[in-house]
């Protein structure tokens, strides 16, 4: 028997909404948009897209959505974020504004544009870690937008994908229980290796 498709929201205040919503229907979601609390009412997994964290952090707060959304990542919701999205997730900012909040979810340290002017956006790759993206297999394509950089991981994070061909650069996906973070933008690739993975956690999760 095929199992019903699960309701994701995406927090659709700022960003790349449009992309994150082609992706999880790709990946057979159905999708539910963000903007106030009452939007978060039977959703089985939420997404954090790309743009700008410190806007984003504003927005939340003026949405009365922080509160609620606090609450809900750390009861298990099932919460992916991607760029800006995991900036929110992270347990430390560096280079943020000091009046940024995250809900502080994932066990790092992420430096904002923390690739540098050289690097500040590019097209690279991403090698799986471990078997949750499949290691061995094919790279994952990554546009990197201004993308954070992840200094440091501890506790229960858990690193499933690292920056370059043979994965030798920085963390680039990471997951802490019900809680995944990509420092790339999956979303505005073909490829939905991430995308599906985080199906299949709002599928497992057992939230409403
Ligand atoms: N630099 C942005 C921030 O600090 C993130 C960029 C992105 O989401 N593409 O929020």
């Amino acid at each position: 028997m095929e199992e019903p498709a699960a309701t994701v929201g995406v927090l659709a205040l700022q960003g790349d909404v449009l992309e994150h919503e082609a992706a999880l229907r790709e990946v057979g979601v159905v999708v539910r948009r963000v903007r106030r609390p009452a939007d978060l009412a039977g959703i089985e997994g939420l997404v954090l897209p790309g743009g700008e964290s410190t806007t984003m952090s504003k927005l939340l707060e003026s949405s009365g959505l922080f509160a609620p959304i606090a609450e809900a990542v750390a009861g298990g919701l099932p919460t992916f974020g991607t760029c800006a999205g995991l900036i929110l997730l992270a347990a430390k900012v560096e280079d943020g504004r000091p009046d940024q909040r995250s809900f502080a979810a994932l066990d790092c340290t992420v430096r904002r544009n923390g690739y540098g002017s050289q690097r500040f956006s590019f097209e690279g790759v991403a090698a799986p870690v471990g078997d949750a993206l499949g290691a061995g297999k094919a790279p994952l394509p990554a546009v990197f937008i201004r993308a954070p950089l992840v200094t440091e991981v501890w506790g229960d994070a858990e690193v499933l994908a690292r920056e370059g061909q043979d994965g030798g650069g920085a963390p680039v996906v990471l997951r802490q229980s019900n809680v995944l973070g990509a420092t790339f933008h999956p979303e505005l690739t073909s490829d939905r290796r991430v995308h599906r993975l985080f199906a299949g956690m709002a599928r497992a999760g057992g939230w409403r």
